[in-house]
């Protein structure tokens, strides 16, 4: 839980501009440093685990040592500034879109207050165009000619330990959650400047450790929490004893079962975490309820890609695990969770990364027959996407009154909504399964979804104050719809979502839970040959039931 406490908060959001100055700013942006003290940095990474990414990734991830942000020496290489200033120009020569970011901005101020970090903390380097500012300066400076001659005066500045700082804060600020470039007329995405702002403190070693241990975690053992296989197959067990509790019904999975037709991955927090533990007793019950020939993989045992919140590279790794395990196993296509980074990944960048995925078919239900066009090329189908098709084809048997002690509300993860236009589907599962759904105000859902302020690696104890800020604004509608319905769940489909929200609820409106789809869906399956209910999936009571 944050420090300070909420009515404290709510007044310093409104009063108090900035967390890091306290006040608002008299100086010029350039002149005002970053000033690191507890709580609005994440901690740096264990040596050990950049010196083992650094083995499978050479010069990616810099030298492994102690650092600290407070301290005046980051114990950089000597050659740091060149490291940097390279860097930047290899990405300007891979990726046209970075170039094209550090060109068209006219600065506008369209995006200004679109941030969550800035409504949260007022800190004006948390206006994205600022935040794009603080690499966009260096690259003036260096890369082209007005800057080169004219330096500040063009908007041009030096790379100096004082910016690579400013980078670490602000860089560590932004969730790359792509709200702001919703409203940028130039499609400005700062989420990718960022991306490549972080790319370039990993290659001198600055990093966060919230990031680099899930990271190589899912190199090393499959899953971000560095669980192994048994481990991984044991918990998924535990979940079919509450099934069966609850139920009566035995599920029985199948792990790494070659020749399975379908080839289902989640993030590992479904399978081990509240409330993600009752999403995948939701799919669990979906797949017995169909018959699905589908096997759960202790090798891709993390939908997860905690590689995008570091660099390219890494992030190609892992992605590269999901479809290297459905090749060894012989499957036909892939059905993926409910996630975020993993569908941004799959839906944005795996195609040019590691695809097309040519030796697995186009995904077809083999309970509707519908083929998944859309997948084409990924031959991976989300969930919702899945679930509403065995909706619309009246394939499911569902009593949503199970599930009328809930009064919900749906937020948008933004990466399933912004980087994948997954809209529709999940309001559509979740109207079938469920009588009471109430939505968000219009500039807070959909495309304009407003973050739940701690997602790309930020979801860490030690910055819980900045987390509760970032998410305010999501807070705040959720406290709407809590405040005119009566609403008590707020359901999603991320699993970073469900454990980040379930912080941001307990923290601003106590009295509101925080769900996955696929359990209330789990919720309303009348499953065959099943014992009458008396509980929901998380063994609360059903009696009682509100229409
Ligand atoms: S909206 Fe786009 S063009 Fe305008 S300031 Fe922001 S990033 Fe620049
Ligand atoms: S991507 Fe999201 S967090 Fe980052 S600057 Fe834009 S609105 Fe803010």
């Amino acid at each position: 839980m944050a420090d300070t406490k909420v009515e404290q908060m709510s007044v310093s959001v409104a009063k108090g501009p900035s967390m890091m100055t306290g006040a608002i700013p008299t100086k010029e942006w350039m002149d005002v440093p970053a000033v690191f003290k507890p709580g609005n940095y994440c901690y740096p990474g264990k040596p050990e685990m950049a010196a083992y990414l650094s083995k499978g990734l050479p010069g990616k991830f810099g030298e492994s040592r102690e650092w600290k942000p407070e301290d005046d020496d980051w114990k950089l290489p000597e050659n740091w500034k060149e490291i940097i200033i390279q860097g930047i120009k290899e990405r300007l020569d891979k990726f046209r879109s970075f170039k094209i970011f550090m060109d068209c901005c006219v600065r506008c101020g369209a995006c200004a207050d679109k941030c969550h970090f800035f409504l949260g903390t007022g800190d004006p380097k948390n206006m994205p165009v600022l935040r794009a500012e603080l690499l966009r300066s260096v690259y003036r400076n260096e890369f082209t000619k007005a800057g080169k001659i004219l330096g500040r005066l063009a908007g041009g500045r030096e790379m100096t330990f004082g910016v690579l700082k400013e980078w670490f804060m602000y860089f560590y600020q932004c969730t790359e959650c792509r709200r702001c470039s919703v409203f940028c007329p130039y499609g400005i995405d700062t989420a990718e400047i960022t991306m490549m702002g972080r790319e370039l403190l990993h290659l001198v070693g600055v990093n966060t450790n919230w990031i680099l241990e899930p990271a190589s975690n899912s190199n090393r053992t499959g899953n971000h929490m560095g669980l192994q296989p048994h481990t991984f197959k044991d918990n998924i067990g535990y979940l079919c004893d509450d099934i069966e509790e609850i139920t009566g019904i035995r599920v029985e999975p199948t792990f790494n079962r070659k020749g399975a037709e379908i080839l289902f991955i989640t993030p590992s927090a479904d399978v081990f975490a509240e409330p993600g533990i009752y999403t995948a007793m939701g799919y669990l019950l979906l797949f017995h309820h169909l018959g699905l020939d589908y096997t759960w993989s202790t090798y891709a045992s993390e939908g997860g890609n905690f590689g995008l919140f570091t660099n390219n590279e890494l992030m190609k790794k892992l992605n590269a695990k999901m479809y290297a395990e459905a090749k060894r196993l012989g499957v036909k296509w892939i059905l993926g969770g409910e996630c975020g980074h993993m569908w941004r990944v799959i839906h944005q960048y795996m195609d040019t990364m590691n695809g097309p995925a040519d030796f697995l078919e186009v995904p077809k239900s083999p309970i509707t027959g519908t083929v998944f066009d859309n997948a084409a090329s990924t031959k991976m189908v989300h969930i919702s996407e899945f679930t509403a098709d065995l909706i619309k084809n009246g394939k499911l048997k569902l009593d949503p009154s199970r599930n009328n002690h809930r009064k919900i509300t749906f937020h948008d993860s933004c990466n399933p909504a912004r980087a994948m236009g997954l809209l529709e589907e999940p309001r559509y599962v979740i109207k079938n399964v469920a009588n009471n759904f109430y939505e968000m105000p219009e500039n807070t859902i959909r495309e304009q979804t407003f973050c739940c302020g701690s997602g790309t690696g930020l979801n860490t104890g030690e910055i819980m104050d900045l987390r509760m800020r970032a998410g305010l604004p999501r807070a705040n509608a959720v406290k709407h719809v809590h405040d005119k319905y009566g609403v008590n769940m707020l359901s999603c489909v991320c699993a970073i979502d469900r454990a980040t929200l379930l912080a941001l609820m307990q923290y601003w409106n106590p009295d509101v839970e925080v769900c996955g789809v696929s359990e209330l869906v789990g919720n309303a399956l009348i499953m065959e040959g099943e014992k009458e209910r008396e509980t929901g999936l998380r063994f609360e009571p059903l009696e009682g039931m509100e229409g």
